[in-house]
């Protein structure tokens, strides 16, 4: 028998019915299990994705025979996609309710529930599968007679046609409605924006109804175990009494609506009902032991007699998908494994930062690029001394500039958030907003700066003057009048339970980004396994530092170039010290200076009277030397190695500060072993020269101090020349790491700090299909990358490989690293989490895949 119906392209679902989630949708098959489990499922049939598209090119199934299998008098059809997320048509309930029923059920049930059922469907057949304007039958005031009169006239009224009295038409309609809704194209993108295939099928499940109504204590409901916000285990959900006349269910103000579990408030299903409550919640726990899940259950009682109509999964934030995960595991439900892949790395992000609100009112005043996650509100400031000057008076700010350069520095770092009108995802404020964890948007070039009348004018012609609240929504790359409401983050114990288990899995390690002992200590709070790119010219924009490094750029001669050095050099010393105290024996990457000396001038004139000051000189002394460093092009200018190469003495300073910090730091500490690196290398010879003198200065060193130490010199692969000469280079190195923001600059011909202005055009326009300082271009930058590594490897099979770029901290491009045998990613440290769970993931899938080929 079960073969035929199969045949015939639908399936009753029983125990042993041969019903796939492949075949037949998600909710087909979750009801088998829940059938499975004894709960009492009304009867019910899985029509498969092969018949619902027949339906949806007209060809229906036998209705007569599908009617035939059904005691009960009235239906309900419901999607089951494949995967829930995927979506689907909306259920049509009631299906076979006409004027007859209507009457003989106000005969057995009373007036207001066959009017509430009637109308109902009137509405949902309406809208649904006659497609009428849904205001028309608005569920507005009672349900009564009158009303129902007027949906049944109002659907004549718009079809010229009588509302169908046959079930079998009703159905007819009903599955052909929903199998074209499934095949429209508004439906099909959407789906395919959640992940679906072009091609994915749509099953439909037919049920007879157990209506929820009675002459006893009746009533529907849904009902859950957990709270979908915290992932808490409570029980919530709700429950609506329709009972015939005014029964025991009624609470004491004549209110239907009655609760769940026992409530002071009014009457429950608890109370009332006990063997019925006692029922869900077995039927609860069964769902979590047995289905690995924590599910809603949607249910009725009729004259006290349960049904289940359906489960699904709980809909919930991600940080209660964390927590139920963890919790499902800690019961032994679930292994840690499955824990690990049941949470999306990037969810993690929402619980590191604040988020605004997604139920709050939302007002947008600007839309850029999502630079940095999280959200902060704050006074508007236009400078970065703005930015100082409400920090100290322990004001929350938000630094609002046109882009910042390296004299914001202490501006960002005394802000909440960052606003900038020009820039992309590796400008300068994207990437130092990352590293600090303050959220950022950057590229919002609708909004216009007016510096001089310190004002903000938006799209839309509203002004905001310096000081006026507004927040910024870094992860969602907007910024809002107003302080918006908040969700804070918070870092719960399941959250390092699940990140524990992550990196039990993974097979490739996770380093920062760190520059500051305050990075360094967040990358240890988020168990990074080291510093892989500490970009030491940061660590130059304190007030005293800066004055000595412009002195040192002002030295006419050597010996007063030394003399700036000399300064220098202590304040280095202690850095590293503290950097390499604090990651405590876990290996720390320094890169030698980067950028081009004249970010280190001032470039207003304020700030050009005040260096003046500072070195005893005359204004047009300095002005002149700032316009004689200026290049046109500084990115590819004098920067990088370049600038070791021509003025060996900063580096020279470098090495000899990383070296006294080994020392210092190995008296009390573990051991250190510095990896120091080498930035924007394009040739062998860079690295041999600067390589030559590093040792030389760990040679002096060695000799004055009288003490032994080691370290490991690499080279930064971030020029394109680099990774097609990485085979020569890595003869010298002991590690490349891939810097791929600049290689994707180099690669591209295409400016990190510029490219933010057209680049939503060239996403949008299919150009580019992301923003490759984004998302890793795999084909272009990644053939780089992948040549780089091998060539690398074959000429030094010890060499460490790793990447520092921003992509560092995407899944995909971890998978990519993964794939080419890097050792390491090194990302900021907000990013860590995101990364040790991505690799996770990947590690715990190709394990998934090589068993299924051994076992196949
Ligand atoms: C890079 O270029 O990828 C890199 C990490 O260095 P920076 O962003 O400091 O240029
Ligand atoms: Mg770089």
């Amino acid at each position: 028998m079960q073969k035929v119906l199969e045949r015939a392209g639908y399936t009753e679902i029983t125990p042993t019915a041969s019903v796939d989630t492949n075949r037949h949708g998600g909710r087909a098959k979750c009801l088998q299990r829940l059938i499975r489990l004894d709960m009492p499922v009304p009867r019910t049939l899985a029509l498969d994705f092969d018949t619902v598209r027949e339906i949806s090119l007209g060809k229906l199934p036998d209705i007569p025979s599908i009617l035939g299998l059904f005691d009960r008098p009235l239906l309900s059809v419901r999607p089951s996609s494949e995967d829930a997320d995927w979506g689907g048509p909306s259920a049509i309930l009631n299906i076979g309710m006409n004027n007859e029923k209507h009457r003989k059920l106000a005969e057995s049930h009373g007036e207001d529930a066959a009017n509430a059922l009637y109308l109902r469907f009137i509405r949902s057949y309406a809208i649904h599968v006659a497609r009428l304007d849904p205001d028309e039958f608005e569920l507005t005031g009672a349900s009564d007679g009158r009303a129902l009169e007027h949906a049944l006239t109002i659907y004549e009224e718009e079809t010229d046609e009588y509302f169908p009295q046959d079930i079998g038409d009703q159905l007819s309609e009903v599955l052909r409605s929903m199998a074209r809704a499934w095949e429209g194209t508004t439906a099909r993108l959407l789906r395919e924006a959640r992940g679906a295939p072009k091609d994915a099928g749509l099953g439909l499940v037919v049920q007879e109804m157990a209506l929820g109504v009675g002459k006893g204590p009746s009533g529907s409901g849904v009902i859950q175990f957990v709270n979908g916000q915290s992932g808490e285990r409570e029980v919530r959900g709700r429950y609506m009494a329709r009972s015939q006349g005014r029964d025991a269910l009624v609470d004491k103000n004549e209110r239907e609506v009655i609760y769940l579990a026992k409530d002071e408030r009014g009457p429950s299903v608890e109370d009332r009902l006990p063997a019925a409550y006692a029922d869900l919640m077995r039927y609860g726990d069964l769902c979590r032991n047995r289905l690995r899940e924590e599910m809603q259950i949607e249910f009725t009682i009729e004259n006290e007699q349960l049904h289940i109509l359906d489960a699904v999964r709980v809909s919930r934030s991600p940080r209660a998908n964390l927590n139920i995960a963890v919790a499902l595991a800690q019961d032994a439900i679930i292994s840690e494994e499955e824990a690990v892949m049941r949470v999306p790395p990037r969810s993690l992000t929402e619980m590191l930062h604040s988020q605004v609100d997604p139920n709050g009112p939302r007002d947008a005043i600007a839309k850029g690029i999502a630079a940095s996650p999280g959200a902060a509100t704050g006074k508007i400031v236009f400078t970065s001394r703005g930015a100082q000057a409400l920090a100290a008076q322990d004001e929350d700010c938000i630094l609002v500039r046109r882009e910042t350069t390296p004299e914001d520095i202490r501006g960002m770092h005394a802000a909440k958030a960052v606003l900038t009108e020009r820039g992309g995802i590796t400008s300068h404020a994207a990437v130092i907003a990352r590293g600090l964890g303050l959220p950022c948007v950057v590229g919002a070039s609708s909004i216009k700066l007016d510096r001089k009348n310190k004002v903000l004018r938006t799209a839309d012609g509203r002004t905001f003057a310096e000081g006026e609240v507004i927040t910024i929504d870094g992860s969602a790359g907007e910024a809002l009048s107003g302080a918006a409401e908040m969700l804070e983050p918070d870092l719960g114990e399941a959250f390092q339970t699940l990140l524990s288990w992550a990196d039990n899995a993974r097979d490739i390690g996770v380093r920062a980004n760190a520059d500051t002992p305050a990075d360094a200590a967040k990358a240890r709070t988020f168990a990074a396994e080291g510093i892989g790119l500490c970009r030491t010219e940061h660590m130059f924009f304190e007030q005293e530092r800066l004055l000595a490094m412009r002195e040192m750029i002002f030295a006419d001669t050597p010996e007063d170039r030394r003399a700036a050095l000399d300064r220098i050099e202590p304040m280095q010393r202690a850095d590293f010290i503290e950097l390499f105290e604090i990651m405590s024996g876990l290996p720390v990457t320094i890169r030698l200076f980067d950028p081009p000396l004249h970010e280190f001038l001032p470039h207003a004139r304020e700030g050009m009277v005040e260096l003046a000051d500072a070195l005893d000189l005359a204004v047009s002394d300095v002005t002149r030397r700032v316009e004689a460093l200026s290049e046109f092009n500084p990115m590819l200018g004098m920067r990088g190695v370049r600038l070791g190469v021509t003025v060996p003495e900063i580096y020279d300073m470098q090495a000899r500060a990383i070296f006294e910090a080994t020392i210092e730091a190995s008296k009390t500490g573990a051991p250190v072993v510095p990896e120091i690196m080498i930035p924007l290398v394009s040739a062998k010879r860079e690295v041999e020269i600067v390589k030559s003198r590093i040792d030389s200065v760990a040679a002096q060193v060695r000799v004055e101090r009288g003490v032994k130490f080691d370290y490991r010199l690499g080279v930064m692969v971030e020029t394109p020349r680099a990774a097609l000469r990485a085979g020569e280079i890595a003869q010298h190195a002991a590690f490349l790491s891939f810097g791929t923001n600049d290689l994707t600059q180099m690669t591209y011909g295409l400016s990190r700090d510029d490219a933010g202005r057209f680049m939503g055009q060239y996403v949008s326009q299919g150009v580019y299909e992301e923003d490759p300082f984004h998302t890793l271009d795999i084909d272009g930058v990644g053939e780089l990358l992948q040549m780089g590594a091998e060539r690398g490897r074959a000429s030094n099979p010890d060499a460490t490989l790793s990447i520092c770029g921003e992509h560092g901290g995407n899944p995909e491009s971890i998978a990519f690293c993964r794939n080419a045998g890097f050792d390491y990613v090194s990302c900021s440290p907000f990013r860590v989490p995101v990364a040790r769970l991505a690799a996770a993931h990947l590690a715990i899938h190709d394990r998934g895949a090589a068993r299924s080929r051994v076992t196949r």
